[in-house]
């Protein structure tokens, strides 16, 4: 057998399945379809099939490599693009996505020419801002002025739906309120285009919880969901006991073990990061030094030790620094140990090409 390489992420795919079975067939009761969205882990191959034989409508993502390698890899489900096209990549997007997001009329009237270059028609949904700040068509007006050049003078377009984003950079949380705004905007672009509009496209994750309690307005059909498929949980909305919150597992190894002062001795400067640190003195202590660091998984934060009485002190590009004093075991040089990740921490461990990536 191939031996085992560290540091690397195990996925569960049993348990990934049943997420996305269970979470779509709440959304199903609720009328509400969903774009599987797998940015969160990079667009893994073995992740996308799982993907494209779940009971997702659409795979999404914001990065337009990952769909071109949903399509080289032979993904039978519609492709979305879900980060608005560069002016110089619509080409590109008319190629390998299905559907799309939009906020500017310029990158609008682009794809059209490239999906009619291309034979083909191309399904866009207008996103409409409703305070978040990032991206979307600013006011009712706009968006309708929006939605009838599409609908009237983009004729390898087809104007599928209108959508809205809150939550990633606002901190603007999804509520009743805010899809009331939406499904009105959305009754403004039909009343001027003259029929009516297939997709409500209302959100993220941060829209689940309304799914889940019934709050969310009827019209709204369709979400964009990544982060609470992959991770089980998602701040603000109650899953628990159903889903499961343990699909991804990082495994790193000790390369060092010992007992060190827990404050620097010498002169203290910045750190690796140009970061003034402060470090609390709590007497000598038992420490270990892993094989894996910042390089791979952004913030040190975003590790979560599964020994109880292991503490992730910090890293530093390529290595992390855990006191393992009160560890339930001794943790000896050559030990790997387990850790849950953090959202973000898939997201960086999944794309390091320093870390293995195990399905099972
Ligand atoms: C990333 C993204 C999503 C998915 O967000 P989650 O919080 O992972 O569910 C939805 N829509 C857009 C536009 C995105 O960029």
């Amino acid at each position: 057998m191939e031996q085992t390489v560290y540091p690397h992420v195990e996925i569960d795919l049993g348990k990934l399945e049943h997420n996305l079975s269970a979470l779509c067939e709440r959304c199903r009761a609720a009328g509400v379809s969903v774009a599987g969205v797998v940015k969160g882990f990079n667009a893994l191959p073995e992740l996308l099939q799982l993907y494209d034989a779940a009971p997702v409508e659409s795979i999404a993502s914001s990065r337009l490599d990952q769909l071109r390698r949903a399509a080289g890899a032979g993904v039978k489900k519609p492709l979305m693009y879900i980060r608005v096209p560069m002016l110089s990549e619509a080409e590109e997007a008319a190629r390998w996505a299905d559907v799309s997001l939009h906020s500017d009329l310029a990158v609008l009237r682009a794809l059209n020419r490239a999906a009619g270059a291309l034979g083909k028609r191309h399904r866009v949904i207008l996103m409409l801002d409703l305070g978040d700040l990032r991206e979307g068509f600013w006011g009712t007006q706009e968006l309708v002025a929006a939605a009838l050049e599409v609908e009237r003078a983009l004729p390898h377009l087809e104007l599928y739906g209108v959508g809205t984003n809150l939550g990633c950079y606002g901190s603007v949380r999804a509520t009743p309120e805010k899809m009331e705004q939406l499904i009105a905007a959305a009754g403004a672009a039909e009343a001027a285009i003259g029929r009516r509009l297939e997709v409500l496209s209302g959100g993220s994750s941060n829209n689940a919880y309304m799914v889940m309690d019934g709050t969310q307005p009827r019209r709204i059909n369709h979400l964009r969901l990544g982060e609470i498929l992959m991770m089980g949980k998602f701040w603000g909305c109650d899953l628990s006991g159903w889903m499961h919150t343990d699909v991804f597992t990082l495994r790193a190894e000790v390369i060092e073990a010992r007992t060190k002062p827990s404050h620097p001795v010498g002169e203290l400067t910045v750190d690796c990061f140009g970061r003034r640190q402060t470090y609390q003195d709590r007497g000598p202590r038992r420490r270990a030094l892993l094989a894996v660091g910042r390089a791979d998984f952004g913030s040190p934060c975003d590790l979560l030790p599964r020994d109880r009485g292991v503490e992730v002190l910090g890293a530093s590009s390529d290595h992390t620094i855990l006191d393992v004093e009160d560890a339930g075991r001794p943790i000896r040089t050559g030990d790997v140990l387990e850790f849950d990740l953090t959202y973000a921490g898939v997201l960086f461990l999944t794309g390091s090409p320093s870390v293995k990536r195990y399905c099972r």
